[in-house]
């Protein structure tokens, strides 16, 4: 029997970079996988492409930053299977700018993705896992939720904010058999990786190449970027865990980047 048989795993941003990788590898071991994205149509044709894999996935148009948005996608997932029991708070975005320059709608726009996002749809899924009286959580931080960039204030923020929602959600329930845990990823060549690189280059007036080796994978043990299935991995881990005992808990994914 595979770990995630007959499971329900809601994975928000999963029509790209690290949210497929980890519905992909949730369906490889037996789960249904939602595909919550603000981009409907590659949120559908990844669904198409993970469902051939085996188990039904399912494709449903969310802006994790909007309540009605969140409670519609998630209110379509429970009529279709009746049960949640993951959910991956993923979906995010990034915007560079130093402090003293940052637009206030910007740092209100990334803020409402990742701490909204993240809250809105654990609210919408703690209702079926109550019920359930089981459930995984498991946000996806970043190295940035442990220590700071330059020209990455709402980011670093908002990861940082992960690591307290999570603790406050473990805390709040394990009395329902529900636990909530935060995967930490270094930098993973994802489309979101590859638009900062010629950002932070101007921004910093050093080259790409500079961006690479000085920026982002200077702090590494071997200079290697983390993959997107390193990173998934690490997620279903935490929410395959076979007893509450693992609940609370980030882990840093990072060839060695940031050691606790
Ligand atoms: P990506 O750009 O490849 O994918 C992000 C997905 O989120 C896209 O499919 C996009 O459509 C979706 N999305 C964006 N805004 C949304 C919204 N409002 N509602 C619903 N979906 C929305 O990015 P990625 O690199 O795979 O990043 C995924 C997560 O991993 C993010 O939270 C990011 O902060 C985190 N992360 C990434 C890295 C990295 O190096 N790539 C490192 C650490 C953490």
């Amino acid at each position: 029997m595979a770990r995630f048989d007959g499971k329900v795993g809601v994975i928000t941003g999963a029509a790209s970079g690290i949210g497929r990788a980890i519905a992909e590898q949730f369906a490889r071991e037996g789960g249904h996988a939602v595909i919550a994205d603000l981009d409907l149509d590659t949120a559908q044709a990844t669904a198409r492409e993970i469902g051939a894999l085996g188990p039904e996935a399912f494709a449903v148009a969310m802006d994790v930053s909007d309540e009605a948005r969140v409670q519609a996608g998630i209110d379509a997932v429970g009529a279709k299977f009746g049960r949640i029991d993951v959910l991956v708070s993923n979906a995010g975005i990034q915007i560079v700018h130093p402090v003293h320059e940052f637009p206030f709608a910007e740092w209100k726009r990334l803020l409402a993705i990742h701490l909204d996002g993240a809250f809105l749809t654990t609210r919408a899924c703690l209702k079926y896992m109550y019920a359930q009286k089981s459930g995984a959580i498991v946000y996806i931080g970043s190295v940035h939720s442990k220590e700071a960039s330059r020209l990455k204030s709402p980011y670093v923020t908002a990861k940082h904010g992960l690591i307290g929602l999570c603790k406050v959600v473990a805390k709040e329930g394990a009395e329902f058999g529900v636990r909530a845990n935060v995967v930490c990823p270094g930098y993973v060549r994802t489309p979101l990786v590859n638009k900062q690189i010629p950002e932070q280059s101007k921004a910093l007036g050093i080259t790409e190449d500079a961006v690479i080796r000085t920026v982002m994978l200077r702090d590494t043990v071997d200079g290697e970027f983390t993959t997107v299935e390193d990173v998934a991995a690490a997620v279903l881990h935490f929410a395959g865990f076979p007893t509450n005992a693992l609940t609370g808990q980030s882990l840093v994914v990072s060839h060695g980047w940031f050691m606790q």
